[in-house]
């Protein structure tokens, strides 16, 4: 699962490095040495890559939203962990962001909310009306993306 869209993983076995290509909806592991181990380790590796360059990749979009709007919101560190029950948490005092690995598996418009959401919070702590003024300043739409994201976990077991 990656971005909302569903994959399959084939394996090419007899490889002299380990490598990873997206052929339409397959993701082709080639591993060297075909084991168990380095398979999980290698697709858990490749999988928090996406998510890093996913995740900034949606910051750096968000950023100069925020610098238009006249609010000054910095660009924060980025930590990224696999959560069991939050997508992600400001820490607006250090300047850090942490990220829900399992995030990268939904569809693009969640994880651009979610990272919206941990941004507003540079701006307000609380989740207060101002902070949801805040983010639908932003995201006029963001009440059914956060159902879209609810209903998206539940039906893939994404967390919780
Ligand atoms: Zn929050």
């Amino acid at each position: 699962m990656l971005q909302g869209e569903e994959y399959s993983v084939s394996l090419k076995p007899d490889a002299t490095r380990n490598g990873l290509t997206v052929r339409d909806s397959t993701l082709v592991v080639s591993l060297c040495p075909a084991t168990r181990e380095n398979f999980d380790r290698f697709l858990r590796d490749w999988y928090r890559r996406q998510a890093r360059k996913t995740f900034q990749a949606a910051i750096a979009r968000w950023l100069p939203l925020f610098a238009e709007a006249g609010y000054e919101v910095p660009a924060p560190r980025l930590k990224i962990f696999a959560m069991r029950r939050a997508w992600g948490r400001c820490y607006y005092t250090k300047g850090l962001v942490t990220l829900n690995l399992h995030l990268v598996k939904t569809p693009p418009a969640c994880i651009d909310y979610i990272v919206l959401h941990e941004l507003c919070h540079f701006v307000v702590s609380n989740h207060s009306q101002a902070f949801h003024r805040l983010v639908e300043s932003f995201l006029p739409t963001w009440r059914e993306t956060d159902a879209q994201l609810k209903a998206f976990a539940r039906a893939h077991r994404v967390i919780g």
